[in-house]
This record gives structure tokens, C-alpha cells and sequence, in this order.
């Protein structure tokens, strides 16, 4: 789905959480920059992906960069083919890349050790459980960082796309904000059901205190349109949403 001239929206099936679920990477569009894909699915996506861009007239082999929010491995398990298909460079903020090249194991990623303590545990939530079943047995996804992102920095793309890093959901998770069309791209700082905005899902964010004054950070911007990974596009009436989940965040914190 084009958002607009600098935003094409994807939407790919996945099975997460135990159920069938859509993800969001989107696509910036750069005349002289050329594609850059933000996240990239589960791994064995890229042909979904290819299929996706293929209806725009575009191809995987055009994607110059992929930036990644973070480093769930929803986010980035075909990052290693779309770059095998394309030789794109990855881009990716700065504290997610020990975790994307394999020096720290994944900040919620139970080790088999872990795990089997975790489900034997009564305290633990069962869509905990849930998400530790799915990962167990699941390895690691490597790749090589091009470029570290750092909090500010614009990107000389589409009209500007600042790098506004939002830990919380990981430690160095960070959202994309497109100043020309004040388009926010949360990753999963934020969730978003049907156009309603809402948090971070609490099951998968490893701190909701820190998540919740990242969001705070979010809601000082101006904000037309919000894109989530799990839930596409927020356009009506974004900005009040945004502080509205602000102020929720924060009352809870
Ligand atoms: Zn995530």
C-alpha cells in the first residue's frame, strides 16, 4: 500500500504469538538513494517481499539498504536473503548490533537452559510461554552491520528521516520519523489494531518503564501518519492517539 510518494506500506502473513498475524515492513522510496526496506519479516519472507514490490513495479534487487529497528527475530529473519538477493547494506541503531552480529545472544531470546526453566515456571504468563514455545529450538539470526544509527542523525532520504531511538521494547530499538510527510514508523515501540493506536505489546517488551518514556519521546514529535509493525497504518487523528497512549504509558508506569 503507497502511503504517500516517499512510503510504500507491505503487508505480510505471519505466524506469531501462536496465531495467524499480518507484519508491517515498509519501504522508503529515494530518487538518488534508491529503496530501503525497514525490517524484513520471519525468515523464508523475502520471496513474499519480492512478490509485494514486484506489484509496484519494483523488485528485491532494487533495495540499496535495509534499516532494522531492532533485533526480534521477526524483524530480521530474511534480512540475510533480501541482502543476498540485492547486496543491499544494513543499517541498524547502534546498541541493536551486538545482538545482529552474534556477540550478544538476543536480549529475549531464552537459552535452551532458560527456557526450560521458564516453562516450568507457575509465575510466568502464559503468552510468555507462548512465545518461548515458538522460540525454542529457533537459532540466532547473524548479519553484518554496514552503518550504526545514532539517535538524531537525519538520513538524507525521502525529504529526511530522522533516527529517534526508543529502547524499551529492546535496548536499542529505534522508530524512523520522515519529516516531510510527518510519518512515524514505530517498529514495535508502538502496536496498532484496525487504525487504533496503542503500547508495546507487554508480553514482548523487555521493559515497559523505559518503553513508555520512549513513547513520551514519540509523542513530542508531529505526527500525521503512524505506521506499526503489527498493526499497518494510523491515520485518523495519529497525534492525539499517540499522546493519548503517552498518558496512558505513563499513568501506569
Ligand atoms: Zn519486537
Amino acid at each position: 500500500m503507497k502511503v504517500n510518494d516517499d512510503l510504500l506500506v507491505l503487508e505480510l502473513s505471519a505466524n506469531l504469538m501462536g496465531g495467524p498475524t499480518l507484519i508491517h515492513p515498509v519501504v522508503i522510496v529515494d530518487e538518488a538513494m534508491g529503496l530501503t526496506l525497514v525490517d524484513a519479516g520471519l525468515p523464508g519472507m523475502a520471496d513474499a517481499i519480492g512478490a509485494l514490490l514486484s506489484e509496484q513495479g519494483l523488485k528485491l534487487s532494487d533495495i540499496k539498504r535495509v534499516i532494522i529497528t531492532h533485533h526480534d527475530l521477526d524483524h530480521i529473519g530474511s534480512v540475510p536473503a533480501v541482502v543476498e538477493a540485492s547486496g543491499a547494506q544494513v543499517w541498524a541503531p547502534e546498541r541493536e548490533i551486538p545482538f545482529l552480529e552474534g556477540r550478544e545472544w538476543p536480549q529475549k531470546m531464552p537459552t535452551p537452559q532458560q527456557a526450560d526453566q521458564l516453562l516450568a515456571d507457575p509465575n510466568v504468563p502464559q503468552a510468555r510461554k507462548e512465545m518461548i514455545k515458538q522460540m525454542s529450538g529457533m537459532k540466532p539470526v547473524t548479519l553484518k552491520v554496514d552503518r550504526a544509527l545514532k539517535d538524531g542523525e537525519v538520513l538524507p532520504m525521502a525529504g529526511g528521516v530522522r533516527v529517534v531511538t526508543t529502547p524499551g521494547h529492546t535496548f536499542g530499538h529505534a522508530s524512523l520519523y520522515l519529516e516531510r510527510h510527518q510519518t512515524l514508523i514505530t517498529g514495535d515501540a508502538l502496536s496498532s489494531s484496525a487504525g487504533q493506536l496503542s503500547g508495546p505489546f507487554p508480553a514482548g517488551t523487555a521493559d515497559m518503564k523505559t518503553a513508555g518514556e520512549s513513547v513520551n519521546k514519540l509523542a513530542g514529535l508531529d505526527v500525521q501518519t503512524i505506521v506499526t509493525y503489527h498493526g499497518g497504518v494510523v491515520s485518523e487523528e495519529a497525534s492525539g492517539q499517540l499522546k493519548q497512549v503517552a498518558g496512558q504509558m505513563a499513568a501506569a508506569n
